[in-house]
C-alpha cells in the first residue's frame, strides 16, 4: 500500500504550534525578505512567505529592489537589516539577477539572522556537525516530513539526485547525520537508474518533469519529490507520479509535499532566531 506524505497537513500542524507559542511573547518575530527584480515566480514565493508569516502572528517586511540595482545597493539594505533590532530573520530571495554577486550578498547577512542557513558560518557548522543558527529550510522540511511518518533512516541507502547548495548538499549532510548511507548524483553521473534501483529512498531535486519513472524504483522505496516544474499553469515535480506511486511505500505529491514543508521551516527558523536573539528560551 502506498502512503502519501502529506506535506500540507504536516506543515499546518507545525504552523499552528508556532502560532500558539508566538502568543506567549509580547514582541512579534519579524521576517525581512529582499526581493530583487520582477521574476514572477519569485514574486509569488515572496508574497506567500509574507502572508504565511502574518497568518501566524509574525511581522514581515518585503524590500523590493529594481532589477538593475547594484551589489552595493543590496548590501546597504542588508547592513541596515542586520543592525535593526526589530528584524529577527533576513531572507534574500534567490535566484538574484545575473549581474549581482550572490555569494557576497548572502555572506553579508548576519549569521544570527540568516534564516535560510546559507552563510558560510551556518553552512560550515552544518558540515562540521555543530549547531548552526538555522538549517536550510527545504532539507530540514524533508527530514521533518520523513520523521512525521516514522520512516527509519538508519542504515538506509538513499540516493539524492541534485547537488545544489539549497537542496542536494544540505539534505545529504542531514541524512548522513541520521546514519543513512548517501549517494549523491548530478548531471555528470553515469547510470543513475542502477543506483536508484538499489535505493531504499530517492530524493529528487533536479527540476525536470517526469525525470523519475518506474524504471528507477525498487519495490516499496520511499520517493521524495523536491522538483517544481511549470508547464503553462500546471505545476509538477520530477516524478511521474501516476506510474511511480503504486510501486512505492511512501511518496510526496507535488504540489502539497515538500513545498509547504519549506515554508513551515522558514517560519520555524524565524521563530528560533527570534528566541535566540531575545534569549527567551522557554525551558
Ligand atoms: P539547481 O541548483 O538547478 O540544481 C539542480 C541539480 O540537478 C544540479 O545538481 C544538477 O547537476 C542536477 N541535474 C540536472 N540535470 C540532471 C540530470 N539529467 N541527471 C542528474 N542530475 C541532474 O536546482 P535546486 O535549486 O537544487 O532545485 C532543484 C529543483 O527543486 C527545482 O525544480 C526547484 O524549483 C525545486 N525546489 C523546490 C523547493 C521546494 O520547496 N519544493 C525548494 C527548492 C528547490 P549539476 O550540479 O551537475 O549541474
Amino acid at each position: 500500500m502506498t502512503i502519501i506524505l502529506d506535506g500540507k497537513k504536516t506543515a499546518n500542524k507545525i504552523l499552528e504550534n508556532i502560532k500558539e507559542q508566538t502568543k506567549q511573547f509580547s514582541k512579534k518575530p519579524k521576517l525581512a525578505v529582499v526581493l530583487v527584480g520582477d521574476n514572477p515566480a519569485s514574486e509569488i514565493y515572496v508574497k506567500n512567505k509574507s502572508l504565511k508569516a502574518e497568518s501566524i502572528g509574525f511581522e514581515s517586511l518585503v524590500i523590493n529592489l529594481p532589477s538593475d540595482v547594484t551589489d552595493d545597493n543590496v548590501l546597504e539594505h542588508i547592513f541596515i537589516l542586520n543592525e535593526d533590532t526589530n528584524i529577527n530573520a533576513i531572507l534574500v530571495q534567490l535566484p538574484l539577477p545575473q549581474h549581482l554577486n550572490t555569494q557576497k550578498i548572502i555572506e553579508a547577512i548576519d549569521p544570527i539572522k540568516d534564516v535560510d542557513g546559507f552563510t558560510s558560518y551556518n553552512f560550515g557548522r552544518l558540515v562540521l556537525g555543530y549547531n548552526p543558527y538555522a538549517i536550510p529550510c527545504t532539507p530540514k522540511g524533508i527530514i521533518r516530513l520523513i520523521d512525521e511518518y516514522n520512516i527509519d533512516l538508519e542504515g538506509k541507502n538513499v540516493l539524492v539526485i541534485g547537488r545544489s547548495n539549497i537542496v542536494g548538499k544540505p539534505v545529504s549532510l542531514l541524512l548522513q547525520s541520521r546514519n543513512a548511507t548517501v549517494v549523491m548524483a548530478h548531471s555528470k553521473s553515469v547510470d543513475i537508474k542502477s543506483w536508484a534501483k538499489k535505493s531504499d529512498i530517492i530524493i529528487s531535486a533536479v527540476g525536470k518533469a517526469n525525470f523519475i519513472n518506474p524504471d528507477f524504483i525498487k519495490q516499496d522505496a520511499v520517493v521524495i519529490d523536491v522538483g517544481i516544474n511549470r508547464n503553462n499553469n500546471v505545476i509538477t515535480g520530477d516524478v511521474d507520479f501516476i506510474s511511480v506511486a503504486p510501486l512505492t511505500s511512501f511518496i510526496t505529491p507535488v504540489p502539497g509535499g515538500v513545498g509547504p514543508m519549506t515554508i513551515a521551516m522558514l517560519m520555524e527558523n524565524t521563530f528560533e532566531l527570534f528566541k535566540i536573539q531575545h534569549s527567551l528560551f522557554l525551558i
